[in-house]
């Protein structure tokens, strides 16, 4: 308005900048909320800072100052908003005060990891026609995402300067305020060029003058109301924003300046189209100034068009799982070697020093036979665990995990259950501790216990020692496949137990299926190495605590008997083993040695295996040839390959170990499901088990 007075024809041209000496200034900050507007606020005033509220309304309003290229430049944090509509408190003191005389330049707080939400209010801004910069905030974590932004496409089409800034870690701050300084006064936009996909679309020609790229019907709209506000206020100076909020039916500006419009010009709301065609240009300004997301985002799709298809989905999913327990064996055993040769130096070397030290036939005995074999016996799977952890680590920091709740949504849903209910299940493979937990992000408590009942089915890596074990002395030539069919009939258990409960019990709850995809990626080497030590770690406190007491209760109850000590096959141990025979004769495991080893492995399922060294006096259980030994002399006795089978598959779905129990106990609360539960995987165990022993003795 003072510049109208001071003789200026173009309203464009007519933003007063001028009540303040030039060397005084007022910068506006605004942005969504969360883009990191009072951290860079904050990081020019530091502790400086005026709170009080905007007059008459209790909306905070936050003030300091700062000199710098010597300007003293009065700054000023407005409340956080999304858009530039009057429905809000915030959002009308925001509006009132950066269109008023007092703000001479506005620094938009971009979110730069969030540009297509964040770009919604700059163009809002950008139409005010008041002097914009744009703060593209927390530019380190578009860097460490390996996002790239086009610094030079983007002011092309915003018409206003960008300046790529970090709060956090003070970067850019003085640049900001040096464009600030420089922009004040400017109106006309810098310099836009874009790129029409359709020239016949578009008529108008504004880019000299506005960013703002409406379809032509909008536009032609927006011409008429322009003229319209112009008859009757030829002194406001953004005549295009007012025309736009009249279109927009905005109660504030339709109430205060009202005009004649007897073509009907304003025949009824153009709000949501105007909202449309902003989000058309963001997207625009995303294809072309966003290069990595593109491309990555191109990757992904294609990539999710294979991994996620309808009909490949699952197949690759099952092939990857191969890969994975192909690479744990084979690797795995490459390596197992030199962890047989330090077990059997440790365990002579114990045993030497002992004997020479004096020590009685039992101690030796109780530390080579009992502890080194046992504890020993489960570290020299420490390969194979850690190959198998960091396939996981591999697959879940890549992004594919996430797709198999997805590729699983359909499958879920005959089951009653989300496909995020194959989360906790995937995790089973892991440990089922940790994957018990993750049910929790199941809303519905019945989804939860539906999936904490079947999740110890999934094969956990305490298993994997087992069937290692029992596939190299039963299936020598086809171990891997043995051990494979494990992991498979697992997920075909829990599946098929969760069908049948839905049958029984029909869920008819809604199980829409809301799962973010990520982008994949290449995984982090950091990520990965925290995950597979975790494990690790885990593993080996393991055996050093729960399976080193097992594998010391192991060696007492199989070397004392009501007899004393000394004979195996009368120790308590196999008192307690042939009672329960009758239990295992009919699934082919009726030997009491057998039986044991399977009560012991309650405490943790490694411990069937430490169980089977300490049984077997100390057996290497990484030797091929004491392994074929002993498969031999089993063999004498009718345990042949279809019992080591069912030996591996009875170890795959009877009773979780000890800490499962608890975690199944601790997450429902009830001690009546806890043992439901462990019924109903004994239960099932056995039936299976039974059957394949049944069918195996019949055919083979
Ligand atoms: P406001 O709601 O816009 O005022 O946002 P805040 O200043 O409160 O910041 C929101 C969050 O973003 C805080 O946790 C900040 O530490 C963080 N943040 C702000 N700026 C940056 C930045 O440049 N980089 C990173 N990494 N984080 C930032
Ligand atoms: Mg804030």
């Amino acid at each position: 308005m003072k510049a109208e007075m001071e003789g200026q024809t173009d309203p464009l041209r007519t933003v007063s900048s001028m009540k303040q000496k030039p060397s005084e200034m007022t910068v506006a900050f605004i942005g969504n909320p969360n883009c990191g507007k009072t951290t860079l606020f904050n990081a020019y005033t530091g502790a400086n800072l005026k709170v009080a509220n905007w007059p008459g309304v209790t909306v905070e309003k936050v003030e300091g100052a700062i000199d710098s290229h010597g300007v003293h430049i009065h700054l000023v944090d407005l409340p956080g908003t999304y858009s530039l509509t009057s429905y809000t408190m915030e959002e009308q003191v925001s509006r009132n005060f950066i269109l008023s005389d007092q703000v001479d330049v506005i620094v938009d707080v971009v979110d730069a990891s969030a540009l297509e939400r964040n770009l919604y209010l700059t163009l809002q801004l950008l139409e005010l026609g008041k002097p914009v910069v744009v703060a593209l905030n927390m530019m380190d974590i578009v860097e460490k995402r390996g996002m790239e932004i086009d610094l030079h496409r983007l002011p092309e089409m915003l018409g206003v300067p960008v300046i790529p800034v970090s709060a956090l870690k003070r970067r850019g701050l003085s640049v900001l305020l040096h464009a600030a300084v420089h922009h004040r006064g400017h109106v006309r936009p810098d310099r836009l060029i874009h790129n029409h996909s359709d020239e016949t679309k578009h008529r108008h020609n504004h880019h000299d003058e506005f960013a703002m790229v409406y379809s032509d019907a909008l536009e032609d709209k927006i011409d008429a109301v322009r003229s319209m506000l112009h008859k009757r206020y030829p002194d406001i100076y953004n005549h295009r924003w007012h025309a736009l909020k009249l279109l927009e039916m905005d109660p504030e500006v339709t109430k205060n300046f009202p005009v004649d419009d007897p073509a009907h010009v304003i025949d009824r709301s153009y709000e949501t189209d105007i909202i449309n065609e902003k989000y058309n240009f963001i997207e625009e300004i995303i294809q072309e100034v966003v290069v990595n997301r593109a491309a990555r985002a191109a990757a992904t799709d294609y990539a999710d068009k294979i991994l996620t298809s309808n009909w490949l989905s699952i197949p690759v999913f099952l092939c990857i799982m191969a890969v994975v327990f192909f690479l744990t064996f084979f690797i795995g055993d490459m390596l197992k070697g030199y962890f047989e040769e330090a077990i059997d130096f440790l365990s002579q070397g114990a045993g030497g020093i002992l004997a020479a030290a004096g020590a009685g036939d039992m101690v030796v005995s109780l530390v080579c036979d009992g502890i080194i074999a046992g504890v020993g016996g489960i570290l020299t799977f420490l390969p194979n665990i850690c190959i198998l952890f960091f396939a996981l680590a591999l697959l879940e920091d890549s992004g594919y995990m996430s797709r198999v709740a997805y590729i699983m949504n359909d499958i879920m849903n005959k089951m009653g259950l989300s496909g995020r209910a194959f989360i906790p299940m995937i995790l089973g493979f892991g440990c089922s501790v940790p994957a018990i937990m993750a049910s929790r992000a199941l809303e519905n408590k019945e989804d939860r216990y539906r999936t904490m009942l079947v999740t110890p089915f999934m094969s956990c890596s305490a298993r994997l020692p087992i069937y290692i074990l029992f596939s190299g002395m039963f299936f020598p030539n086809h171990a891997m496949l043995a051990a494979y069919s494990m992991y498979i009939i697992g997920i075909v258990v829990a599946l098929v137990s969760l069908l049948a409960i839905n049958v029984i019990r029909k869920d008819t709850s809604d199980n829409a299926l809301l799962i973010e995809l990520p982008e994949y990626k290449r995984p982090s080497s950091r990520t990965v190495a925290i995950y597979v030590w975790e494990k690790v770690k885990d593993y080996l406190s393991r055996a050093g605590t729960i399976i080193f007491a097992a594998s010391i209760i192991m060696w007492f109850i199989l070397n004392f008997g009501p007899s004393g000590y000394g004979d195996m096959a009368n120790s308590f141990g196999a008192l307690i083993g042939r009672g329960l025979t009758p239990f295992f004769a009919p699934i082919g495991l009726g030997y009491w040695q057998i039986t044991v080893a399977l009560i012991a492995g309650i405490s943790a399922k490694e411990v069937v295996v430490s169980s089977f060294a300490v049984l077997f006096d100390g057996l290497n259980i990484n030797s091929t040839a004491a392994l074929a030994a002993l498969a031999a002399t089993l063999g004498q006795s009718g345990f042949t390959a279809l019992n080591g089978y069912c030996m591996m598959l009875f170890s795959l779905l009877y009773v979780p170990c000890a800490a499962t129990i608890a975690t199944i106990h601790a997450e429902s609360q009830s001690w009546k499901w806890t043992a439901f539960s462990v019924a109903f995987q004994i239960f099932v165990a056995w039936i299976i088990t039974f059957a394949v022993y049944q069918i195996g003795s019949l055919v083979g």
